[in-house]
């Protein structure tokens, strides 16, 4: 017996996962409760780890693929977020777009794969439209600072051969029915996702196309790792399994089973969604029934209005938080439902009478060089994490990536995720929780007309 790895930390999301909450059908999962024999195995069931195991389904023949996670498909942060699957720059590390013009070409091009891998994972396995559709985002404007960043912006697409349209005040009322955005930039390539129904759907595509080789089990954490010659023995709590190779899809959690430590951020955003509106109140709104708007500084608020199975209603996440401990008190959803309340109020004034269901928050994972924590970390294990905020896009690439990675395909993903550095290391943590706390205060105060 070599290393053996005791996973310190379990997942845990504070509020409901309210995408899941507002579509029917879903299939669940078995615990897994015995001792099973693994060609591969898959730990977590987001974006990372379902795109990995649709990808060794793909490029394996008859290998048999086991997924666990630690909690339910579509409950984690891969079924809680925002939904834009971005396609162009967006760096929420540092909120600047310097990196060179063939790098932007390269990371445009990768998400782009990211973003056809989706649309070929909804077409394969009938999901609706409004699981994933290729309908645009619009970065909007409050203020002089918000024109600024969006003409810095366009001139950057201008440079990269990327279209975009300029919004006036007069469209984005059109569009969303409230006179508070001044203007925005409308980026047509981002594909829009209901969270959760993609990622629900995904794992039931797979799991029935490859029903004789590929297996689920839900309320199954890894526990522990450990080497035993040529293989691995992963712990649940009432199960094991013996696997040739292992690719961890955990985000942030990797740093639990004791890789890249002191080198990941741990944040968690939060977010609110209203009931649904009725035909009175869609009447009083006006603009379009769907539409996706992300603020010009990241640390403004995210809106989306969203129609179809779920009825139509509007979703808003903003404010941020630094949790080392990868937990926050579940008060948080709460205390910064508040916040998404008066941002809801401000935009809608007309709406004065519409409640929010649902109010959740989840993490997210960065690094100080905006770096995934990515490659073999061990003979035969492999980590497809840190995926630095944009985690619809990035997660799908070190999926793919561990995958091919560990099949031994050299493909373009797998050269550009081992073209960077470690993610760096952080500062101690006195020191990184108060400059971690300091940032964050900053940037929303220099965001508060955009909360
Ligand atoms: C409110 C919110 C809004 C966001 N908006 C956007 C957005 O619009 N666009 C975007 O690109 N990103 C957005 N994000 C970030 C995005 O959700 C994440 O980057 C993404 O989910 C990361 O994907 P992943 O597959 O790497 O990890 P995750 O989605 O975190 O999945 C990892 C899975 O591993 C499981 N797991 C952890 N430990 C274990 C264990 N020991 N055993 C088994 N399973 C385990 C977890 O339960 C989890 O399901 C948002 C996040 C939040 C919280």
């Amino acid at each position: 017996m070599s290393k053996v790895h005791l996973v310190k930390r379990l997942p845990k999301d504070p509020g409901p996962p309210a995408w899941r909450s507002i579509i029917p059908d879903q299939p669940r999962y078995p615990k897994l409760e015995n001792q099973i024999i693994t060609d591969w195995l898959v730990i977590g069931a987001g974006f990372a780890g379902l795109s990995a195991s649709r990808r060794l389904c793909q490029i394996t023949n008859d290998e048999k693929i086991t997924l666990i996670e630690a909690s339910e498909v579509a409950a984690g942060p891969a079924g809680r977020n925002s939904g834009f699957m971005i396609d162009l720059p967006h760096e929420l590390g540092t909120g600047t777009y310097k990196d060179t013009i063939e790098r932007d070409k390269l990371h445009i091009k990768l998400n782009r794969y990211a973003i056809d891998f989706a649309q070929d994972s909804a077409k394969e396995y009938s999901m609706p439209d409004e699981a994933a559709e290729l309908s645009g985002r619009i970065n909007g404007v409050v203020n002089d600072n918000g024109e600024k960043h969006n003409l810095e912006f366009a001139r950057h697409l201008d440079n990269l051969g990327e279209k975009y349209q300029h919004l006036t005040s007069g469209d984005m009322k059109d569009i969303t029915g409230s006179t508070f955005y001044k203007g925005g930039l409308f980026l047509p390539g981002c594909l829009m996702i209901q969270p959760a129904l993609y990622i629900s759907k995904l794992a039931a595509g797979i799991f029935l196309k490859f029903k004789n080789r590929f297996k689920i089990y839900e309320h199954s954490p890894a526990i522990k790792l450990e080497k035993n010659g040529d293989s691995w023995i992963v712990t649940t709590p009432q199960g094991s399994i013996i696997t040739k190779k292992i690719i961890m899809g955990v985000n942030g959690h990797v740093e639990s089973f004791g890789f890249f430590e002191k080198r990941l951020m741990h944040v968690f955003t939060y977010a609110s969604m209203t009931k649904k509106l009725t035909t009175k109140q869609q009447k009083i709104l006006g603009g379009k029934p769907s539409w996706g708007i992300i603020p010009s500084n990241p640390m403004g608020s995210t809106l989306r209005r969203i129609t179809g199975i779920s009825g139509d209603r509007i979703l808003i996440r903003n404010r941020w938080t630094f949790n080392p401990s990868i937990e926050v008190p579940d008060s948080n959803v709460e205390k910064f439902g508040k916040d998404q309340d008066l941002s809801f109020r401000k935009r809608f004034p007309m709406l004065n009478d519409v409640e929010m269901e649902y109010r959740w928050g989840g993490r997210l994972c960065l690094s100080l060089n905006s770096v995934p924590a990515f490659g073999e970390v061990e003979k035969n294990l492999y980590s497809a994490c840190c995926q630095n905020g944009i985690g619809a896009a990035k997660g799908t690439l070190a999926g793919i990536g561990a995958a091919e990675l560990a099949s031994n395909i050299q493909s373009v993903i797998v050269k550009d995720m081992q073209s960077y550095e470690q993610p760096k290391k952080l500062p101690p943590k006195p020191i990184s929780i108060i400059g971690a706390n300091a940032i964050i205060s900053w940037r929303e105060m220099m965001a508060k007309d955009e909360l």
